[in-house]
């Protein structure tokens, strides 16, 4: 299909103009932005075409993980276009319709959880989360119990608060100083095993948490926000044993869960939600990508009926309830969205689809890492996997950035669309990383594979 006009009759090159001299575009350098992005005109499934008529397959759900039921779902348009001319919007401070219903119907998916708290980005979901712990300390610890520790490698967000919950370094430079008292503890990569001792690596990853809590004192530490797997610090699935250390040392210490589910939930890793995979239970969970696939925007900051009591009013607190509003956690038109991606996840069985999938695409990468020493480890679980590149597989020294950026635009010029981790991390911006829409079928898992089979090829031939 060619695009040459839009609805409004002006050619695609007036509009490309407009987006080069007006647009600043998220993170890109202004250069390469000026020189021109691609812009996608629609989409079909797993199937995009840009302006140009090419068609791709997108193996990033939307860039950043986020159509999980794909490009082209009329049935959510319509069901946000009936809830926008029935009642588009009204504060999140009254009841609406689909608020409830979908509450309802996402608790039926997260045993042991009771409140839904809406707003509209997975950084104010994470705020939300924050200002809980920090309300609670006052409430109930006279102050203490202030600190939330988050992961090296893991992401929370793009405002200052939960940035500075972000331990990824080059994201973090030159925005300081941050909200005091987040604090900082190991990551989980068992293939970047900082200990000497190669066994056991998960209890002791999860020893360096405790390590960090008897450091800042457990009496003024609330709480530990983690991702379930981590995204944009490369894909890293947690080691055996980790995350019921995690939970154990947590409950020992009165130190609250919340697990950011923002990428991983709603079927992205084969589980409805991430931390299902493990024997644990978090007392907030948060989440937004795939709660619309990009639909509308809408997130959830999901607590216990515990955290929500003790955020009630209480005899001689004259602050009482949790003093907190999103204004758009009162669109409506995202709570559609929302209910309606919901019903087709269940209907179509996508997380169980998400789990088979995946497999078959690790499979696949894992054939790619016997013909390609480039690949030194290969990860994931259900629709969320990654690929290191390192120069060798003993030194595991990574590759040049040059060389994952090759491999991605040899992609894009093959019709594939893949994700990499541009540079979140000091050192580490050598991990491609996938994740298609949970309905991708055998066919297109298959192509995914032979596309990056083919693009590996032809880079490594130009590299000699
Ligand atoms: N948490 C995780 C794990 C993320 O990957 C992201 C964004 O990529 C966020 C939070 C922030 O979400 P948003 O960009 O919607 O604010």
């Amino acid at each position: 299909m060619t695009a040459l006009t839009n609805h409004d009759g002006q050619h695609i090159d007036t509009l490309k103009a407009y987006d080069q001299n007006h647009v600043w575009h998220h993170l890109t350098p202004g250069a390469a932005a000026e020189k021109g992005v691609s812009m996608f005109v629609r989409g079909e499934g797993l199937r995009l075409w840009d302006s140009e008529g090419k068609e791709y397959l997108d193996a990033t759900a939307g860039g950043v993980w986020v159509t999980n039921v794909g490009y082209g779902r009329k049935e959510i348009a319509d069901a946000v276009y009936q809830q926008l001319i029935e009642l588009n919007y009204f504060a999140g401070s009254m009841a609406s319709k689909p608020a409830a219903q979908f509450a309802a119907k996402l608790l039926q998916h997260m045993p042991g959880m009771s409140r839904v708290y809406y707003s509209s980005s997975g950084s104010e979901a994470n705020e939300k989360a924050f200002k809980m712990v920090r309300q609670i300390s006052h409430k109930h610890y006279q102050g203490k119990k202030h600190k939330i520790l988050y992961r090296e490698r893991d992401y929370h967000g793009t405002t200052l608060a939960t940035l500075g919950a972000s331990g990824q370094s080059e994201r973090r430079a030159q925005f300081g100083p941050f909200v005091p008292d987040f604090i900082e503890f190991p990551h989980c990569c068992e293939y970047r095993n900082q200990y000497s001792d190669a066994e056991n690596y998960g209890l002791q990853a999860a020893e360096a948490l405790e390590q960090t809590i008897l450091r800042e004192g457990p009496d003024n530490v609330g709480a530990v926000i983690l991702e379930p797997i981590t995204a944009g610090g490369g894909i890293i699935t947690p080691p055996e044993g980790y995350w019921e250390k995690v939970g154990e040392i947590c409950k020992r210490h009165n130190i609250l869960l919340i697990m950011d589910e923002v990428v991983c939930g709603l079927g992205r890793t084969g589980q409805w939600f991430g931390y299902q995979h493990y024997d644990i239970q978090p007392d907030i969970v948060t989440m937004a990508k795939g709660v619309a696939s990009g639909y509308a925007a809408i997130s959830c900051t999901v607590t216990t009926e515990k955290i929500y009591t003790l955020l009630q009013e209480a005899p001689g607190d004259t602050l009482g309830y949790f003093r907190d509003i999103s204004t758009f956690g009162g669109c409506l038109a995202g709570q559609a969205a929302a209910l309606s991606n919901l019903t087709i996840i269940e209907r179509e069985g996508l997380v169980e689809n998400s789990a088979a999938m995946g497999e078959r695409l690790l499979n696949g990468f894992q054939r790619l890492a016997a013909k390609y020493p480039i690949i030194g480890d290969v990860r994931g679980k259900g629709l969320f996997a990654g690929i290191e590149l390192v120069e060798d597989r003993h030194t595991k020294q990574p590759v040049d950035e040059a060389v994952p950026i090759a491999i991605a635009a040899e992609c894009k010029k093959l019709g594939l669309l893949i994700g990499r981790t541009n540079r979140s991390l000091t050192g580490y911006n050598n991990i491609l990383n996938f994740s298609p829409a949970l309905t991708a079928t055998v066919q297109d898992i298959d192509h995914i594979v032979d596309l990056l089979d083919q693009a590996f090829e032809n880079v490594m031939q130009v590299q000699g």
